[in-house]
């Protein structure tokens, strides 16, 4: 035996650097390149890993101090020759760099060969850890699996694709077709074709429910296999800076085993998403359910209140009236679906009016008792005036708050939000440079879409920086706006800047709008309620050909169709730009062209406008 003094190898550019981690300590028994301790420049941080095997005797450095190549790091008892031979190939292994900064190639040392990437590779299980298989999650790990990087996707559930896929988007969609069906075949009788009325068989709607669901996660599954994306079933927490601890769940929920593994990466994308709030004062009770209850379809109630105004719980409400329930809503707020411009939401309203007993608006939902008879509400309006009601059913769709605080981010120096936000720059990447964070964890809006678009962002910052490539490492989120979109009957959509914005913020706007009550395939289809607005910069600045800010759409389909006024946005299109683009007759998306018409002075379809 032997003791013998490990010190920094060459590390390239760098001239001193931080020791912020200590990975091993004395009494330690340690591997050839395991890592020892994690430096950080102002650029890059990297872990120092270990010449020779051993047992670790005494630290000869603390955190904060400045080392350099040759400072000693620690002493090692080492085997006898082990002591005098060669040493191992000792390169620090880089792990992610600020985009400003090449990573670090590794440098020849005098007296030791290069090490390859792979060498430098080897003290971490893996390049990235993404945690979390959400729409986030799922796309951050193929996208950097895609670029060449080793990847683990843990993941709490039996099923990948998070809340979008298993009791989001996805479902609310297959039942909101068979709503959507039932609504147009009630309204066929008018066009001379009657049906009977429906009768209902819940089992086979659940079953449809689950076999969309299903596909898309199997296929999910299926796609992980085929990029080799290690896909780890457990709920996973920070233990450090480069490590996360796996407790295996079972089940189809998340029971821990008590079983355990640590995992360690060099570059992690947290992508926990977020659930729904649970009001404190609402009791335990079946008959009271957030949206992932509502999806369940425990029955049909004859009547049902919906807290929340907003999307999520609306769309529920359109679903389970188009079932056969009585709806009542409360929102706190002054009108329903905040944020989308009034005369979107109006069109809405006229249609909807007949689903709705009540719609309790500047109103608190203030107390809730079970009893026999059904969930008993109290509610107490802005103005000071109480009311109450009694339910089947209370869907809770008051927003959704982050998971940030359940993953001892902590451990691993990230800074976690009082509310659960992690908070992250363009590229997606939180204080600790090596760990990103996308999806709802990050904020709004909580959106699949959008957190796809991060999970590239930070996917292909990742592999920029670990494999040397700048063009990649140079990804930014930088997205003009995100579409939203109410998959309600009808559909609303609006992307950019609204109205109501531009008016709050003075600017000036060129509105163009094209009623769907003359578009041919609207008249056609049953559905011309309808309306397409389309906003231009109208800013002295502009010159009268001011591009595209913003625009609305409220009819059927007008969540496919908003795509085309998103890229016009994108695209810094003005109202000629679109106007010109010949569309296709007879369609709705025919609207998006004449509605820039109008804003440009002349529509063909429309009267002529004065003044
Ligand atoms: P999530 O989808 O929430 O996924 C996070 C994943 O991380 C989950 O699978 C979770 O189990 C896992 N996880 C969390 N913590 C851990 C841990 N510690 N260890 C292991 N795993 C963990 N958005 C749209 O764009 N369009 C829609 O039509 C739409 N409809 C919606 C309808 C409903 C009813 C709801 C509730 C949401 C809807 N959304 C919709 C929002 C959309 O679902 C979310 O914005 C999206 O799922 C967020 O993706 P994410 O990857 O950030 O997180």
């Amino acid at each position: 035996m032997a003791i013998m003094d490990i010190k920094v190898p060459d590390i390239g550019d760098f001239d001193e650097v931080a020791v912020i981690e200590l990975l091993v300590k004395p009494g330690d028994a340690v591997r050839a390149e395991q890592s020892l301790i994690t430096v950080e420049s102002d650029k890059a941080s990297m872990e120092i890993p270990s010449s020779h095997a051993g047992v670790v005797k005494a630290l000869k450095v603390k955190l904060g101090d400045k080392v350099k190549q040759g400072s000693v790091l620690l002493a090692l008892e080492v085997e006898g020759e082990a002591a005098t031979a060669p040493a191992a190939p000792a390169a620090a292994a880089a792990t992610v760099v600020s985009p400003a900064a090449p990573a670090p190639a590794p440098t020849q040392a005098t007296h030791a060969p290069v090490a390859s990437p792979q060498a430098a590779s080897t003290p971490f299980d893996f390049d990235l850890l993404v945690l979390g298989s959400g729409p986030g999650g799922y796309s951050a790990a193929f996208r950097a699996a895609d670029l060449g990087l080793k990847v683990v996707l843990v993941e709490r559930y039996a099923e990948l694709g998070g809340v979008c896929l298993n009791v989001g988007c996805i479902p609310s969609k297959a039942l909101l077709h068979v709503a959507a069906v039932l609504e147009e075949a009630s309204h066929l009788g008018a066009l001379g074709v009657e049906f009977g009325p429906p009768t209902l068989d819940l089992g086979k709607l659940r079953t449809h429910k689950t076999k969309v669901i299903g596909k898309l996660t199997g296929g999910l599954a299926a796609m992980a296999k085929m990029r080799k994306v290690t896909v780890l079933r457990g709920y996973g927490a920070f233990v450090g800076p480069h490590q996360v601890q796996v407790e295996a769940t079972h089940g189809s929920g998340q029971e821990q085993t008590g079983s355990k593994q640590i995992v360690s990466f060099k570059a992690c994308i947290i992508a926990v998403g977020s659930q729904a709030v649970r009001l404190p004062f609402m009791p335990d009770d079946p008959r009271v359910v957030d949206s992932t209850g509502a999806l369940a379809l425990p029955g049909v109630p004859k009547n049902m209140l919906i807290i929340g105004g907003g999307i999520i719980g609306l769309e529920m409400g359109t679903v389970y009236s188009a079932l056969g329930a009585r709806l009542d809503v409360v929102e706190m707020q002054d009108g329903l679906m905040p944020g989308a411009d009034r005369d979107l939401v109006k069109v809405w309203e006229k249609m909807n009016k007949g689903r709705f007993d009540r719609i309790l608006l500047k109103t608190k939902t203030v107390a809730a008792t079970a009893t026999a008879e059904g969930i008993r509400v109290q509610f107490e309006g802005l103005d000071g005036s109480t009311s109450e009601g009694r339910y089947d059913l209370v869907l809770q769709a008051v927003g959704r708050t982050p998971n940030g605080h359940k993953i001892a981010a902590e451990q691993a120096g990230v800074a976690v939000s009082e509310r659960g936000f992690i908070g992250v720059d363009a590229q997606m990447r939180s204080n600790v440079p090596h760990i990103f964070a996308i999806g709802d964890v990050v904020g709004q809006p909580m959106l699949a879409h959008k957190a796809v678009h991060e999970a590239h962002v930070a996917a292909e910052v990742v592999a920029g920086e670990l494999l040397g490539r700048p063009e990649l490492a140079a990804a930014a989120f930088d997205a003009r706006v995100i579409p939203s979109v109410a998959y309600t009957d009808p559909e609303l959509a609006w992307v950019g800047l609204t109205e109501e914005q531009a008016k709050a913020q003075g600017i000036a706007v060129r509105k163009g709008l094209f009623p769907w009550s003359a578009s041919g395939r609207a008249l056609a289809n049953g559905c011309e309620q309808g309306f397409t607005k389309l906003l231009f910069d109208d800013r002295p600045e502009a010159g009268g050909h001011g591009r595209i800010l913003g625009g609305g759409i409220v009819g059927r389909h007008a969540g496919d169709l908003i795509g085309e006024v998103a890229l016009a946005i994108e695209m810094g299109a003005d109202a000629v730009d679109i106007g010109k683009t010949i569309h296709p007759h007879p369609t709705l998306g025919e609207s998006i062209g004449l509605a820039a018409e109008a804003a440009h002075g002349s529509c063909t379809d429309l009267p002529p406008q004065r003044g």
